[in-house]
């Protein structure tokens, strides 16, 4: 692990690399010394920017994309983000990526505030989970992947410049749980004993649910690590992971609702509820089917 060139790259301060050398360590011991080559890479090639918003940060490295699905006002109220782009040419008739730009962004950082410490630990792990064959190429059909979460977009060739449009985005709640997740662990594992990831409660408390009392912790963790969603076909039917998944992205809607609506206590006595609902009846109906399927297959 060279850091030195990785601070020179990216002409990150000097006193960066103990921070970095830190959680590097961590997420190798963390996630597998087997997935060190590519936390290496992931780190080595992305650009972090500290204390900027995530609008601002976007914009000025030509990557700000809004759509359907994901909006300027989530992006306003975001905290940090992990994003990519992909080049891609026409050539022969076929769609090439030549390279993909990545960047994380952390509104305000502080290397001693656990707080923003986990915001930029929540946006690697997106990062990680997302850097190992990221894109799939077919036809005209792009796709891109982070953890569990897929996004379909469909290519276009006009005068020469490639245009994407998003045309689907699955299991968003489902991945922001894991890592949301992922975040909390690993920040009392290594930076802070009583850390509490804020935001997403919802989904976290459903995955954490999962992934305390099913008892496939590892193998759940190391399957959204790998984009292998084969693990969950061994506890239910296509149709009922469409649901779970479902599930997780309505948990998940609620959630960012309670962010939008922190000072609005109608609506969010509102939102609570219906979150409830979906946590302790849809979520756990299913959760007991994959138990019990679990049970059969010991
Ligand atoms: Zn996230």
């Amino acid at each position: 692990m060279d850091f030195q060139k990785i601070v020179d790259r990216w002409l990150y301060p000097k006193d960066f690399i103990p921070f970095l050398k830190k959680v590097y360590d961590g997420l190798v011991d963390y996630l597998g010394k087997e997935h060190e080559r590519v936390i290496y890479e992931a780190i080595l090639n992305t650009k972090f920017v500290f204390n900027k918003s995530v609008v601002d940060a976007l914009t000025d490295e030509d990557m700000l994309e809004v759509n359907d699905m994901i909006s300027y006002g989530d992006l306003q109220r975001s905290s940090g983000v992990y994003e990519s782009l992909p080049s891609i040419s026409f050539i022969n008739g076929e769609y090439q990526i030549q390279q993909v730009k990545r960047i994380v962004v952390v509104k305000s950082f502080d290397q001693n505030h656990s707080s923003s410490v986990g915001t930029f630990i929540h946006e690697l792990g997106h990062l990680i989970k997302g850097y190992y064959q990221e894109y799939e190429l077919d036809g005209d059909i792009l796709k891109k992947r982070s953890g569990f979460m897929v996004e379909t977009y469909q290519l276009k060739e006009d005068k020469g410049e490639v245009k994407r449009t998003l045309i689907a985005k699955e299991n968003t709640g489902l991945e922001e749980g894991f890592n949301s997740y992922f975040e909390e662990e690993f920040m009392k594992k290594y930076f802070d004993s009583h850390y509490e990831a804020l935001g997403y409660g919802g989904i976290r408390i459903s995955v954490a649910q999962m992934l305390d009392k099913l008892g496939m912790k590892e193998e759940l963790i190391e399957a959204d690590l790998e984009k292998d969603f084969s693990i969950f076909l061994r506890l239910m039917e296509d149709e009922e992971l469409k649901d779970l998944s479902s599930i997780f992205d309505r948990i998940y809607e609620c959630d960012l609702g309670l962010i939008k609506n922190m000072m609005n206590k109608e609506v969010y006595e509102q939102i609570v509820k219906q979150r409830n609902e979906l946590i302790f009846k849809d979520y756990l109906a299913l959760y007991n089917k994959m138990k019990e399927k679990r049970n059969r297959g010991l």
